[in-house]
């Protein structure tokens, strides 16, 4: 074992062409920002770096759908990322971006290094080029027909109706994104990292050395690239929006954005050594700094693979000592998907739960997906806070403040002789910081926070078993001793959550009258020193009622409902008719005259329309969609030589054309311009 001195903790750089949602603060953020925490409050010396991914492809598309420059997007990206972030209270000691200069320096450096020390090798390669555009075209720039299902509107690296993973040159009819040219083939040079070089290193260093510590599911992805045999990756591409290769003969090439941003938590830890006038060396190049990445299972390969390569063929950097990657979150039963909306978006839920950061990042930990997927659901995040946040932890607090502001007017009360249930607690309390450290420490934390959770449970259970409201007549004496024993119990919650529940902890902290104190000190019944005075008692939690949940499942059934009419193609057509069927049918531009609510039903409307031969009345199904106000003086098309039907008492003479969209909504159809009441159309 290594003597650690300093832990330099990296969290994914969260690609700035979206907003973060839960996915990611479960994955990566939240265990990353815990682990900070709890290394802090052991006195260690931490970096937790994070920051703002701002190269490659799908911003420079994205830009050029909206109009907007690519930095115009990740501006904005940025910005709210790091919001929602603080308002997390994820601790970052830095939160930088790789558009910064000091990050293109950086990267082009490591990057020099590489090639000047004969690490990278150079091919020449033939790849589709715009030639009105004088542009390269990157894969996600060609589109095309898909070799395999024969759709029309395949990308040149996927196609998205059959999922087939695509070359460019495989592209059936390949055009340019840019110009709807045909993209024509040209050489061009780009440089490579040998991965296959690393083969026996990468099978000592991770095979042998990290079969016992390394999560069974990162251990296990590694194994099976490795074992499938790696190949020269490309490190450069064709492309105006990244950092510049620092070659003369690389004109119009940039570093691609996998070799760039894992750099950029090293560009990122040299602006914080330079603001704290410090040398960033030691957090990434001395022994005895331990590396730690934070991230998902799709970036495994990136950093426990060619990031390493990367560091390994440099030479001067330590490796990661961990990469506790989790798997996926899932919600409400479907894939969290930025395209579909199918998120719980980071900034809106600080919007809409003002002040409910650590019931947000409870329900995250308590189903983080450390092992496997889990699933996010309203009703279980509900259930978290409501059964567990406020009836265990802030119910215990709760009734342990106030009742020590009732009988002794908020001061401290003495702790007088301890029974043998009195020890049992205290030597139990005792055991927690270890307890709890013991699981962080493995990256466990949905573990960690559980056993936190017990530590309110015995709090609550000594109450419950000890019932001081019951003794205060009798034996006021030893009803010092139980809340003396509950405050300090407190005490030790405030100091042992402080990683998980922040915001929770500096309420209570404030509460107690206690300064956040060193981990170890959080199993101690010492804390509080009676006699001492308490603030007045506040909610830690309050309860979620079912009307909260149910308007955020209602927001996301309005979103699968605005997918599926995204998604509805449109009916099949029908059999063929002859012009006479069609010639039978006497459609006419008819205008409401009056329109008026049928008593009784929910769907229909009588109205009364002038159709240019008479003034009739008829029912229409479509009191759902329109108020009848806003049908009156309205030009609408009806078919008028229906066959009369009687509905609900009226004799309705023909039918009201209407257009039904896929999500069954419906909406009347009127001509382009005004006509005299009575054209027919044809
Ligand atoms: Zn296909």
């Amino acid at each position: 074992m290594k003597d650690i001195k300093r832990y330099t903790i990296t969290s994914a750089l969260p690609y700035a062409n979206g907003p973060v949602h839960i996915g990611h603060l479960a994955g990566v953020y939240v265990p990353a920002d815990i682990y900070a925490r709890y290394l802090r409050n052991n006195g260690k010396e931490v970096l937790f770096i994070g920051g703002s991914d701002e190269h490659g492809v799908p911003i420079t598309i994205k830009a050029r759908k909206e109009g907007v420059t690519p930095q115009d997007i990740v501006d904005r990206y940025h910005n709210i990322i790091k919001n929602s972030f603080e308002e997390l209270g994820i601790s970052f000691d830095i939160y930088s971006r790789t558009s910064n200069p000091t990050h293109h320096e950086t990267a082009a450096d490591f990057f020099k290094h590489l090639y000047d020390n004969g690490k990278l090798i150079e091919k020449v390669s033939q790849q589709y080029y715009d030639e009105e555009a004088h542009e390269f075209l990157a894969d996600r720039y060609i589109t095309g027909q898909c070799p395999h299902c024969n759709n029309e509107h395949a990308y040149g690296d996927q196609c998205e109706a059959c999922g087939s993973a695509l070359n460019a040159t495989e592209l059936i009819n390949p055009k340019s994104a840019l110009s709807g040219n045909t993209p024509v083939m040209k050489e061009t040079k780009h440089w490579y990292l040998p991965l296959n070089e690393y083969d026996a290193w990468l099978r000592e260093w991770i095979l042998q050395g990290h079969k016992a510590d390394w999560r069974p599911t990162v251990y296990g992805q590694c194994k099976s690239w490795i074992e499938q045999g790696l190949q020269p990756r490309a490190v450069t591409r064709d492309l105006s929006w990244g950092v510049k290769v620092p070659l003369k003969e690389a004109e119009g090439k940039v570093l691609y954005v996998w070799f760039d941003a894992p750099i950029g938590y090293i560009s990122a830890t040299k602006e914080w050594a330079k603001a704290h006038n410090t040398d960033w060396k030691l957090w990434w190049q001395d022994e005895s700094s331990k590396l730690v990445h934070f991230i998902g299972k799709d970036n495994i390969v990136f950093h426990c693979i060619i990031f390493p390569c990367m560091l390994k063929a440099h030479g001067d950097y330590i490796v990661p000592d961990n990469v506790p990657a989790n798997e996926f979150l899932n919600l409400e039963g479907d894939k969290i998907s930025t395209s579909r909306n199918w998120a719980v978006w980071a900034h809106e839920y600080v919007e809409e739960f003002p002040g409910k950061q650590d019931v947000l990042r409870y329900t995250l930990t308590s189903i983080a997906p450390e092992t496997k997927d889990a699933d996010f659901t309203w009703a279980d995040f509900q259930a978290k806070n409501n059964n567990e946040l406020l009836a265990i932890f802030g119910n215990f607090v709760n009734r342990t403040v106030v009742l020590s502001h009732k009988y002794y007017g908020g001061i401290i009360p003495e702790c007088g002789e301890l029974t043998d249930y009195e020890n049992e607690i205290i030597e139990k309390m005792s055991q927690f910081p270890s307890i709890i450290a013991d699981s962080i420490e493995h990256y466990k934390f949905r573990e960690a926070q559980a056993e936190l959770m017990n530590l309110a449970r015995l709090g609550n259970k000594y109450l419950t078993d000890t019932e001081p409201w019951k003794k205060q007549k009798e034996n006021p004496e030893y009803v010092k001793t139980i809340l003396h024993i509950s405050l300090q119990i407190c005490a030790s919650l405030s100091i042992l959550c402080e990683p998980f529940l922040p915001f929770t902890a500096k309420k209570l902290q404030k509460m107690l009258n206690l300064e956040n104190k060193n981990w170890q000190e959080g199993g101690r019944h010492d804390l509080l020193t009676a006699g001492n005075p308490l603030n007045p008692a506040e909610y830690l939690f309050e309860k979620i009622e079912d009307e909260t949940i149910a308007k955020q499942v209602q927001k996301l059934q309005d979103t699968k409902k605005q997918n599926e009419v995204a998604n509805a193609n449109a009916v099949p057509s029908k059999e063929d008719i002859s012009f006479d069927d069609f010639q039978k049918m006497d459609i006419r531009v008819v205008t409401v005259l009056a329109a008026e609510k049928v008593a009784k039903t929910k769907k229909l409307l009588k109205l009364k329309v002038n159709t240019g031969v008479d003034t009739r009345e008829i029912i229409s199904g479509i009191a759902e969609y329109y108020q009848p106000e806003e049908l009156v003086g309205k030009q609408v098309l009806m078919l008028i030589n229906l066959t009369p039907k009687n509905i609900k008492g009226v004799d309705s003479h023909g039918m009201v054309l209407m257009a039904e969209n896929a999500d069954g909504t419906l909406s009347i159809m009127q001509p382009h311009k005004h006509v005299k009441e009575g054209s027919t159309v044809k």
